[in-house]
């Protein structure tokens, strides 16, 4: 069985609110919001991160921030703004080892992040 948290909701083996789906991606609630908006987007195929990624999946990173796009006019955030994350490692406060774009808004961001 696979152990990878995201790889089974995209499977549906785990519940999630999936908010957009297609025959690459998925995108689901944050299940600990850090803001109003907060959707997670990830490639159905498991990646660990953005340090595994290879020249051949330029075009499925350009489908995930494509769909945090999507997201984020869906949640009626394109104006005023909003925030597109991809935590890679340790010491960039990955906790899931899927990769997953995180979109954020609805409230002013802060910079620099912690
Ligand atoms: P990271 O810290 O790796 O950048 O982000 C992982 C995110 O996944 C966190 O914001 C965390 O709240 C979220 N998360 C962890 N487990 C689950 C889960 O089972 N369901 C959902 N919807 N989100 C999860
Ligand atoms: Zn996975």
């Amino acid at each position: 069985m696979n152990d990878c948290i995201f790889c089974r909701i995209a499977e549906g083996e785990i519940p999630a609110t999936i908010v957009l789906s297609d025959a690459e991606i998925v995108a689901f609630r944050d299940i600990d919001p850090k803001a109003p908006t907060h959707v997670l987007v990830i490639p159905r195929r498991h990646i660990d991160s953005v340090n595994e990624l290879g020249a051949e999946d330029a075009a499925l990173v350009g489908r995930l921030v494509l769909a945090g796009r999507a997201v984020a006019a869906t949640d009626g955030i394109a104006e005023p703004g909003y925030r597109l994350v991809l935590n890679t490692g340790p010491d960039g406060g990955q906790s899931v080892g899927h990769l997953h774009l995180h979109v954020l808004g609805g409230r002013g961001m802060a910079w620099p992040p912690g």
